[in-house]
């Protein structure tokens, strides 16, 4: 496990190979997997390697991290054949959205159309 993972952190473990993933995408800033529950026919999770809560608690500093994670998404995109039908990338922050899992995640979801605004 890297230096600042938490290891009482799903998707630190997941990064680590502790818990076993279906990766689609990675380097070396990024690491992106299969929504276990997807909410689409393509659900792909995209989690920086370093431990960060969410994308509030992220800071200026942050910025290339940030930038990695939507050129990850972009490349994913494309590897899913989504790039020209088009797709949702969503950041739930905080109990109102949902978020249940807090290690920053950016959700690319695909594959059908989705309703605007979200239920
Ligand atoms: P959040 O609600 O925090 O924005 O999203 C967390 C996401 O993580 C959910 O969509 C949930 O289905 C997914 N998830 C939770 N546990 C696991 C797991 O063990 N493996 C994978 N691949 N996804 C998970
Ligand atoms: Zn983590």
């Amino acid at each position: 496990m890297a230096d600042d993972a938490q290891a009482d952190c799903l998707f630190c473990r997941i990064i680590a190979g502790e818990i076993p993933s279906d990766k689609v995408y990675e380097d070396t800033i990024v690491y992106a997997f299969r929504d276990i529950n997807p909410g689409a026919p393509t659900h792909v999770l995209i989690v920086p390697k370093r431990h960060i809560r969410d994308v509030a608690a992220a800071e200026a500093a942050d910025g290339a991290l940030l930038l990695a994670l939507l050129q990850a998404a972009n490349t994913i995109a494309q590897q899913e054949g989504l790039a020209d039908r088009g797709y949702r990338l969503v950041w739930n922050v905080g109990p109102d959205a949902g978020q249940s899992v807090f290690h920053l995640h950016l959700h690319l979801l695909g594959g059908r159309p989705m309703a605007w605004p979200p239920g």
